[in-house]
């Protein structure tokens, strides 16, 4: 972006870090100064990032990974990473793997605290025990259909279980036999004994454990219950002695239950401090699906070639992609954290991308249709290597050489045989500047005598107009880039549009499901595209722009023939121009 442009942008409250700085204290913020302030916690700031270990991380969770360990970061605390794995038929060490590779390449630490909710397996069933003793707990026999059907509604209050008022020795001996894998899964379940009829319908009598025979990623058949979310999470933030334990708000009809577990169970032998359940809204963007549940269908239903696939709104589909994690972290930090739910332009983001990648992606040319120019005086057999800028954005980024002969190429739409009038380009006896070299004329059209096809221009170049030569500030319209053939590499480009042809793809109204909505032209691959020689042996996830198409990226699937390019965006940044206008 040029110095002009941030000024307009930051006229209009765009970009104003300054701005965000002062008075961009959120509400999250107020909450943990104000309990800094009065010595809440000893003065701890703990918080924690809780993945289901279920699916791979997406953009979303990184706004959540942004907000838990930022907090922590911004007021001296720590943060833990800690696997929510209480659903052991969903869960997969290939999960957990991906989430922690992710998380550090957003640029954050989790130090030694790497917990899984099945490490306290062991207490939450002894709490469990407890709250049966306490006469806050029952074994019920309903089946889960008629659970539901007992729940009641929001206008009509839930019924009574036959079971609720069993004996608290009874309770005890079937919730042990549970536990010993004596009955069926889905004949019995323990559950609070709250209230059915709550105006809030978690707190009506919720299921605490279910039994469940199947093997877990981490404890085997050690179980065959299973702790429920909302039983586990506030057990699992108390035994951790998180301070702030910031969710997204879905969660906020269920935090009584958060303290209505950490009202009953008494932990203070395990335990310090008592967490409080904060919640922000969750990150919707434009042309994206976040749930798991549908990134997982595009996966297994073969829509996109993986969860990195560079369509993906995944961590890892963007890092492919050659989003950097730089430009993610700039996004969550202008989304701001809200108490609302609202969508996010998916332009927002492309722009935080571009305003990274524009300061530090070197500058390269390449041609991803090439059409070949004989420059006819030029001498045969001669290379010259013209000097050109890395950056011109950031000069201390240097030069680079890049070599000029005889023979070039120019992208095939940068010439017309019969063009309208403001076309600036290269046309029959016409004149362009190649980037960094020559200007050069169009003398003769080559074209295939079967099908008309243009296969080579024959132009003359002026020797005076390369830089430092007498001609050097001679102005002709158009400035073009090129690539020399004699040193031009090849290479394949990916070119990516957005995955979804609409911009709220999760809104099923007009009866169609989200996967008929997907843009069948989200990717486009080029083959025989031309770089130049500079980009030999670059490497997965270096970043380049190539000048006039945009951001490019490599792609894991280069091999030592073929280089292989994602277009991460192009540099038309329509963020930009729609404040612009606005
Ligand atoms: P899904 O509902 O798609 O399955 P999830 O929310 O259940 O995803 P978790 O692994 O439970 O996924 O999420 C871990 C953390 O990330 C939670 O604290 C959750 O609130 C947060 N999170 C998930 N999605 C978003 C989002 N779109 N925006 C912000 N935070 C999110
Ligand atoms: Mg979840």
């Amino acid at each position: 972006m040029s110095r002009q442009e941030e000024e307009r942008l930051n006229a209009e409250g765009i970009l104003n870090d300054n701005e965000r700085e002062e008075e961009g204290v959120n509400f999250i913020e107020e909450i943990i100064r104000e309990d800094l302030k009065n010595g809440k916690n000893d003065g701890r700031v703990h918080t924690r990032f809780p993945p289901e270990p279920n699916g791979y991380l997406h953009i979303g969770h990184a706004k959540a990974i942004c907000i838990d360990f930022g907090m922590a970061e911004k007021y001296g605390g720590l943060c833990n990473l800690r696997f929510d794995d209480t659903n052991p038929t969903k869960e997969d060490t290939e999960y957990v793997e991906s989430i922690k590779r992710d998380i550090r390449w957003l640029g954050f630490d989790w130090g030694d605290r790497l917990y899984y909710a099945s490490d306290y397996f062991d207490k939450m069933y002894e709490y469990a025990v407890q709250l049966i003793k306490k006469g806050k707990a029952y074994v019920c026999d309903l089946s889960a259909e008629e659970i539901k059907e007992y729940r009641g509604t929001l206008t009509e209050p839930g019924k009574e279980s036959p079971y609720r008022n069993r004996s608290v020795e009874e309770n005890l001996d079937l919730f042990e036999r549970m536990k010993n894998g004596e009955f069926p899964e889905g004949s019995k379940v323990l559950r609070a004994k709250i209230d059915m009829a709550s105006g809030n319908i978690n707190m009506r009598d919720p299921v605490l454990y279910r039994i469940q025979y199947a093997t877990h990623h981490r404890t085997g058949d050690k179980w065959c219950i299973y702790p429920m979310y909302d039983y586990a999470h506030p057990i699992e933030d108390a035994l951790e002695g998180i301070t702030h334990s910031l969710c997204t708000l879905e969660f906020a009809d269920h935090r009584p239950l958060y303290e209505w577990v950490l009202d009953n169970v008494d932990y203070s032998k395990d335990a310090k401090g008592r967490p409080r359940q904060i919640e922000f809204a969750r990150l919707n963007l434009t042309y994206t699906v976040m749930s798991k549940r549908k990134l997982k269908t595009l996966v297994e239903e073969g829509y996109v070639r993986g969860w990195d696939d560079p369509r993906m709104p995944t961590i890892s589909g963007l890092r492919r992609r050659g989003y950097t994690p730089e430009a993610i972290r700039d996004f969550c930090e202008r989304i701001g954290v809200a108490r609302r739910d609202s969508i996010v332009d998916i332009a927002l983001l492309e722009h935080c991308v571009r305003d990274d990648l524009n300061k530090r992606a070197p500058r390269a040319m390449v041609v991803l249709n090439p059409l070949k120019v004989v420059i006819k005086n030029y001498p045969e057999g001669q290379v010259e290597w013209l000097e050109t800028e890395n950056n011109p954005e950031m000069p201390e980024m240097g030069v680079r050489k890049i070599p000029f002969s005889r023979e070039i190429y120019i992208e095939r739409e940068d010439f017309m045989e019969d063009p309208p009038k403001k076309f600036f380009r290269l046309k029959p006896g016409g004149e362009v500047r190649l980037k960094s070299a020559y200007i050069i004329r169009c003398e003769e059209v080559v074209k295939d005598p079967e099908t008309g096809e243009i296969i080579e221009l024959i132009c003359t170049y002026d020797p005076e107009s390369k830089s430092g030569g007498a001609n050097a500030g001679r102005k002709v319209k158009g400035t073009l880039h090129w690539v020399d053939a004699a040193h031009a590499v090849p290479c394949e480009v990916r070119l990516y549009e957005r995955l979804f042809t609409v911009p709220d793809p999760d809104n099923d109204e007009d009866g169609r499901s989200f996967t008929e909505k997907i843009n069948p032209d989200s990717l486009k691959v080029l083959t025989g595209c031309l770089a130049e020689i500079n980009l030999k042996g670059a490497k997965t996830e270096d970043r380049f722009q190539f000048l006039r198409h945009g951001y490019f990226c490599v792609d894991p699937d280069s091999t030592e023939e073929i280089l292989v390019f994602n277009r991460i965006v192009s540099l038309k940044d329509t963020w930009a121009k729609m404040k612009n206008k606005a």
